[in-house]
C-alpha cells in the first residue's frame, strides 16, 4: 500500500498553521476553541476532497464515511484538540494518517466490504474543561452528563455556552451513543509520547493495553498560626505532612513495577512564609494497565494520606479503566507491518486514548509511531517523517485487512 508522502505531508504542514499563536510557542487547539473548530472544518474539507460522506455528532465529531460495502464501518482516527502549547502530532498525526490511509486504499483499486469512517473525536484531551475524551466517550455510552453540564474553564465559561457558539446543545450529548451500532471497530495511529520505541530502534508499537487512571485529591489540615512564635512543638504543618506523604508515595510507586504515579499539583492555605500551613491540597495522577494495581495504588493513598493526618481527605475526581485492545487484531497489525519489512513491539499506552474507551464497548487496536526523544504535550513534540510514511502505510494495511480482506478489484 503506498502512501501519497506529499498528500501526508501537505496535510501535516496545513494542520500546522491552525492553533499557533505569535508571541507563544506551540499549538492552542482546545476543545471548543476557534482554532479546535478551524481544525475540524479544515478536516472536513479534506475528507469532501476524498470524496466521503462527512458529518458531524452531537458531540462535535466529525466522519468521512467511504460508503462501500456492507454492514457498520471501520472507524480509523484519533483527536485535533490539543493541551495549551501541545505540538502537532498528538492526534493530529493519527487523524491525517487516516485520511493518507484512505486515499491510499482508493488509489489502489481495492473495495472493502464494510463501509470506512474516518474518526477525528472532540476533546479527547480535557485541560479546558476536564471533560477529556468527550467526544469518544458519548458514542461509547460512557459520558459523565451530569459532569458535562457542570463543566467550567477557567474563565467561567460552561462547557454549554462553548458548545452552544457553535451550534451545538449540551442536552444532545446522551444521544450521540446512539450512533454506536454504526461502528464496526476503531483502529488508531498516535505518536508513542515516550522513548521506547527511539531508544529501542523499533519502527511500530503494537498497543496491547491503555492504561486505566485515577486522579485524586488529597487535602492535609494544619493550623494555621504564627511561623516565629508558635513553639515547635505546637506546630501543625499541613504541608509538611503533605510533604512526607508525597516521598511516601514515591517510594511506594518505585517498588510497583505496574504503577506510575505524579504529585502534580500542590495548593497551600494561606500561602504565606510567615504563616504556618493550615491546609495544602495535593492533585496526584497514578496509572496502570492493571486495575487492581489501579485499585492498590489508590487504596495506598488512602491509607498513607490519613497516617501523615487522620483528619486528611481524599476523593478521586476521574478515573478511566485500563482498557485492552482486540486480541485478535494485534496480530493483524503486526502482519501488516512484517509484510512491510518494519519491525515491532507490543507495549503499553501509559498515555489515556480515545481507543481506550471505545475498547470497552467495541473491538479497538492502536499503534503507535515513534516520538523523538519521547517529547509530548510540548512545541517540541515531533516524529520525523520517514516514521510517519511507515506508520500510515501500517495503517492502510492493517485497515485493508479489517475492512474487507483480500482481493483488489480495479474499480
Ligand atoms: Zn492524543
Amino acid at each position: 500500500m503506498r502512501i501519497d508522502s506529499h498528500y501526508l505531508q501537505g496535510a501535516l504542514e496545513e494542520l500546522g498553521h491552525i492553533g499557533s499563536r505569535a508571541d507563544q510557542r506551540g499549538y492552542y487547539r482546545l476543545a471548543w476553541s476557534p482554532d479546535e473548530r478551524h481544525a475540524h472544518s479544515w478536516f472536513r474539507d479534506r475528507l469532501k476532497a476524498l470524496g466521503l460522506r462527512v458529518w458531524t455528532d452531537g458531540a462535535g465529531n466529525s466522519f468521512g464515511q467511504w460508503d462501500i460495502g456492507e454492514g457498520p464501518a471501520l472507524a480509523i482516527g484519533s483527536h485535533l484538540d490539543s493541551v495549551p502549547s501541545g505540538g502537532n502530532y498528538d492526534g493530529g498525526l493519527g487523524v491525517l494518517s487516516a485520511l493518507a490511509a484512505i486515499k491510499a486504499l482508493q488509489d489502489s483499486g481495492f473495495r472493502p466490504t464494510r463501509p470506512i469512517r474516518i474518526t477525528a473525536f472532540t476533546d479527547e484531551e480535557g485541560p479546558r474543561f476536564g471533560t477529556g475524551l468527550l467526544g469518544s466517550k458519548a458514542v461509547a455510552g460512557l459520558l459523565d452528563f451530569d459532569q458535562c453540564k457542570n463543566a467550567h474553564d477557567d474563565k467561567g465559561r460552561s462547557l454549554a455556552e462553548a458548545m452552544a457558539e457553535y451550534g451545538f446543545s449540551i442536552d444532545n450529548l446522551p444521544s450521540v451513543k446512539a450512533t454506536l451500532p454504526d461502528f464496526y471497530g476503531y483502529l488508531e495511529l498516535h505518536i508513542e509520547q515516550g522513548p521506547r520505541l527511539e531508544n529501542s530502534g523499533v519502527d511500530i508499537g503494537v498497543v496491547t493495553d491503555i492504561t486505566g487512571i485515577a486522579q485524586i485529591l488529597v487535602t492535609f489540615f494544619g493550623v494555621a498560626n504564627h511561623a516565629g512564635t508558635t513553639p515547635k512543638e505546637d506546630r501543625h504543618s499541613a504541608l509538611l505532612a503533605a510533604s512526607r506523604f508525597i516521598l511516601a508515595l514515591e517510594d511506594f510507586i518505585a517498588q510497583e513495577p505496574q504503577i506510575v504515579g505524579n504529585v502534580g499539583s500542590i495548593e497551600v492555605s494561606p500561602n504565606a512564609a510567615n504563616v504556618i500551613p493550615s491546609q495544602a491540597k495535593l492533585r496526584i495522577d497514578v496509572r496502570s494497565p492493571n486495575e487492581h494495581a489501579l485499585y492498590r495504588a489508590v487504596a495506598w493513598i488512602r491509607e498513607h494520606a490519613a497516617l501523615r493526618d487522620p483528619d486528611a481527605t481524599v476523593s478521586v475526581y476521574h478515573q478511566v479503566s485500563p482498557a485492552h485492545m482486540h486480541t485478535a487484531w494485534l496480530p493483524v497489525i503486526e502482519n501488516a507491518a512484517e509484510g512491510l519489512g518494519f519491525s515491532h513491539t507490543r507495549l503499553v499506552s501509559w498515555a489515556g486514548h480515545d481507543a481506550g474507551i471505545l475498547a470497552h464497548v467495541i473491538p479497538a487496536a492502536m499503534l503507535f509511531v515513534p516520538s523523538h526523544r519521547g517529547i509530548s504535550h510540548a512545541p517540541e513534540e515531533w516524529t520525523a517523517f520517514d516514521d510517519v510514511l511507515q506508520g500510515a502505510e501500517v495503517l492502510a494495511e492493517t485497515a485493508k485487512q479489517l475492512a474487507g480482506m483480500g482481493e483488489v478489484h480495479r474499480p
